[in-house]
């Protein structure tokens, strides 16, 4: 099949637009480019018509997407303590209607793949039959020493539930909460399979000042926090030994708003990746990740929704269109570039997926949509997406249409 479009964004290593482009696909990209040889099916989308990888939402708790007005905002202390408390209620409201949701809204965005974040693993019946490609991360948490046993086997549960399904379209990974949550003994524990199975990792990195004067310290609203539960609480871990663990695996850290020079350094020596959160910071109060330290740094990131249970929409468009106007220190004609990139190319790296641009051998994971008018500025085009789309015409993935 042939696709024409005004402009193709291939989102490959060069950021090629092709102008009055076309694509030739089935299940992956065979050709792109202009001019090419006819086909028994073709479509010329139209006027101001864009074709670009379709999304890819890198992390998402939806597990959690029974939540509007139920959590308490604001301050993340605060809201961790309102997630505890209404945890098993949030899980019970979400069944099949509230996961079809979540999914339609995403599918509706654009987004072909999302990275979940499982921390019960009652999710993956939902997610077995996902119209959308899922990376699947089976979290550990969990922190008392006497529950590691019991802990590590239901993970080991939980792997091999979700690995019997590993496919094109479903890959498993790992997850470790964060580095104050997590049982060091555990945490090890985990990433040696990933390590053996070569699966991805995520893990919640400096998000909070308070985990920041936690790890450090062993001060501030953690301490009060812990010491609810444990008598004597002390942090496991520096954040840099934390870091450390990672070396020689996929990892991609999430949020690391509060993440220092020194653990940027880290991560950029260990190839990891950081994946953005703009929304959910703001909505906990928690600050903004300084992007131009990371571009400083060279570390590749992506941009995702996390959870409902900490924004209000799984769109990717809306979430990069607020990351665009909240990142003033960055130019930005420049900033729609690299937040283009961050929800496709550099997104299906740290899932592991077969696709996020637009060339040939990539599974042909694509969405096309209609701007309002005529661009007259190329470069000025991944703003003009950025600022007009929320919705896209169509949603293909490997080839077949899906929206
Ligand atoms: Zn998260």
């Amino acid at each position: 099949m042939k696709l024409k479009a005004n402009y193709v964004v291939t989102m490959n290593k060069s950021y090629e637009i092709i102008e009055n482009g076309e694509i030739i696909f089935d299940k992956e990209i065979i050709e792109i480019g202009t001019n090419l040889p006819k086909c028994e099916k073709e479509i010329d989308l139209g006027e101001n018509s864009v074709i670009m990888p379709a999304l890819i939402n890198s992390h998402t708790h939806l597990e959690f997407s029974s939540n509007k007005t139920l959590l308490e905002y604001g301050d993340f202390i605060i809201w961790l303590n309102s997630v505890i408390k209404h945890r098993e209620t949030l899980f019970v409201e979400c069944k099949t209607e509230c996961f079809k949701k979540a999914i339609d809204e995403m599918k509706k965005s654009g987004i072909c793949a999302f990275g979940e974040i499982s921390s019960t693993g009652d999710d993956l019946k939902y997610l077995k039959h996902s119209p959308l490609k899922v990376a699947y991360f089976n979290e550990i948490i969990g922190t008392a020493p006497g529950a590691v046993d019991m802990l590590y086997q239901d993970f080991l549960v939980r792997l091999s539930e979700s690995q019997a399904l590993e496919g094109k379209n479903f890959k498993t990974g790992i997850s470790i909460h964060s580095p104050y949550s997590v049982h060091p003994v555990l945490m090890d524990k985990v990433i040696e399979i990933a390590k053996k199975k070569n699966l991805p990792i995520q893990a919640h990195f400096m998000e909070s000042k308070a985990e920041r004067r936690w790890l450090d310290e062993g001060e501030g609203e953690f301490k009060l926090f812990f010491e609810k539960h444990f008598k004597n609480a002390k942090p496991f871990i520096k954040p840099i030994e934390f870091l450390e663990k990672f070396k020689n695996t996929k990892t991609t850290f999430v949020h690391c708003v509060y993440a220092n020079d020194k653990e940027l350094s880290k991560i950029k020596e260990i190839k990891a990746d950081i994946a953005h959160c703009p929304v959910s910071n703001r909505l906990l109060n928690v600050g903004l990740l300084d992007l131009e330290r990371v571009k400083n740094f060279s570390i590749d990131y992506s941009v995702a929704t996390d959870g409902l249970s900490s924004n209000y929409s799984l769109n990717l468009f809306k979430e990069i269109r607020a990351a665009l106007l909240m990142h003033i220190e960055l130019h930005p004609k420049y900033l729609a570039k690299d937040l283009l990139k961050a929800v496709t190319i550099n997104a299906a790296k740290e899932l592991g997926f077969n696709n996020g641009s637009l060339e040939p051998g990539k599974d042909a994971d694509m969405v096309t949509f209609k701007l309002p008018s005529k661009v007259t500025q190329k470069e000025l085009l991944p703003l003009q997406i950025i600022l007009h789309t929320n919705e896209v015409d169509h949603l293909f993935i490997n080839g077949k249409l899906i929206k």
